[in-house]
């Protein structure tokens, strides 16, 4: 257990000074000896240029994805300025639920719920839009599963004053109506997907008739709906390299507030969706690992309903349904994996960064598979000493930093946890009512499931 010195000493939350903001993102894949693989044109299998980029994505945002080499990239004054509306975001000593746990381990976490998104992904949010903004376009469009991704986008445009079109996955629309609402409070168009607006949309809804819609299928919609609209582009919240890169700021403001009271973690945990909040979280860690600087245990952590790491195949792979973006080198279901319903939202997307995918192939990451009724669990264990209520997604790190500690106690290692809380659950009221009614139900797809899924694997 901690002494009272060590309570004095570090307090609950460690908050950095403005002047302690990053002012540049980190780009981990300067450090990596095997880099990623590159992103492939879907038809003729070559690396893809940035010319053929270019009516999808922004400018700017192209030269992120596809730089391997320089390992800083500044923060625009005007994003930065926008951070210190809701950042530094605190890292927060767990004293509570070390206490309850009565565990030797130290539990730190880094708290990404203090914004009106409600989740780490307006740092990429605030960051796409800006570059749009730049490059004259009048609005971007994009998929949302969960909602979290659409609100911080919506935000983010509200900001600069751009147009957002956003691809709602149909039983998002129809179970988070007040997530669409808070869109909506922003100035955004939010449409359930699959729609008939769209070709890609009409042909998904003609095949599989009241389907309640994929994350892959919904980024196929914002995909052509970019392409079509004059002006528009499409932004994505997760899974490419230059969101990963944006959400560094996470682990560059919690590697300054740790080094500052002299704490190194020994195991950092983050749950893993697409991969963007693990890898910013991470990112810094990571690069002192590769570098042989330092050394330490990297866990993802995903549902068991969707285990694109510890079921996945490392390959090449479509990034929609509608296999109309590029193919990518990572572990992955299949897009034609279709997670059962449930309420890990933001983690049900088939694949993984690339970033990520190549460092777990190389054996510098673990990645463990979770149940929804135990995510749950803990997020209540937490919620009860800690105060925060979590999201669904988050809970899955929680989960797993509660297994270390408790291993802690067994063998009494007063080992330094860290994990990403990456947003609040008041969204998700509907998915602990469940739970709280014993109505939810745990789900491991088949082998025979993940196979079918993963039939379609382009041949590269
Ligand atoms: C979207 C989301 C995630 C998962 O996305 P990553 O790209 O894997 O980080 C996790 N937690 C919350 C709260 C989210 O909104």
């Amino acid at each position: 257990m901690f002494t009272a010195e060590e309570k004095k000493r570090i307090p609950y939350k460690i908050y950095l000074s403005e002047s302690e903001l990053p002012r540049a993102w980190y780009n981990l894949r300067a450090d990596m000896k095997n880099k990623p693989a590159p992103l492939l044109n879907a038809a003729t299998k070559a690396p893809i240029t940035k010319e053929e980029l270019a009516p999808v994505f922004c400018d700017e945002l192209i030269e992120q994805e596809l730089n391997d080499t320089d390992a800083y990239f500044p923060i625009p004054e005007e994003i930065v300025d926008f951070y210190k509306m809701y950042r530094p975001a605190p890292l927060i000593r767990a004293y509570c639920l070390e206490e309850k746990l009565g565990t030797p381990a130290k539990i730190y976490y880094k708290f990404e719920g203090n914004n009106t998104s409600g989740s780490h992904k307006l740092n990429s949010a605030i960051a796409q839009a800006y570059y749009a903004k730049k490059q004259g376009l009048k609005g971007v469009t994009t998929e949302t599963g969960a909602g979290q991704w659409g609100t911080a986008l919506s935000m983010a445009c509200s900001y600069f004053g751009l147009d957002c079109k956003v691809y709602m996955v149909k039983c998002s629309y129809e179970q988070k109506p007040f997530r669409r609402e808070v869109m909506r409070v922003y100035g955004a168009n939010v449409t359930p997907s699959p729609s008939m607006e769209t070709e890609v949309g009409r042909k998904i809804n003609a095949e599989h008739p009241g389907t309640s819609g994929s994350l892959g299928c919904a980024i196929s919609e914002a995909v052509e709906a970019a392409q079509n609209l004059d002006g528009y582009r499409y932004v994505l919240g997760s899974v490419l390299n230059q969101v990963m890169l944006h959400q560094t700021v996470i682990g560059l403001e919690t590697k300054t507030a740790m080094d500052k009271y002299g704490v190194k973690p020994d195991v950092i945990i983050g749950c893993a969706g697409g991969g963007s909040n693990l890898g910013g979280l991470i990112a810094p860690f990571m690069g002192e690992k590769l570098r042989g600087e330092a050394d330490y245990r990297f866990i993802a952590v995903e549902p068991a309903s969707c285990p694109s790491f510890t079921r996945g195949k490392f390959a090449y792979d479509y990034c929609d349904t509608g296999m109309i973006c590029p193919l990518a080198k990572m572990c992955t279901l299949g897009s034609d994996f279709i997670p059962a319903p449930n309420h890990s939202g933001g983690l049900r997307y088939h694949g993984m960064n690339p970033i990520l995918s190549q460092l777990y192939a190389d054996g510098l990451m673990e990645a463990v598979t979770v149940q929804q009724t135990e995510v749950f669990a803990a997020a209540e264990e937490f919620a009860r000493v800690e105060g925060i209520l979590p999201a669904p997604e988050s809970s899955h790190a929680i989960k797993v930093a509660i297994d270390e500690a408790l291993k802690c106690k067994e063998t009494g290692e007063e080992k330094v946890i860290l994990f990403g809380l990456t947003g609040t659950g008041y969204f998700d009221m509907y998915a602990y009512e469940k739970f709280h009614d014993g109505k939810m139900e745990n789900y491991i797809p088949t082998d025979e499931e993940i196979a079918k899924g993963q039939r379609n694997l382009p041949n590269v």
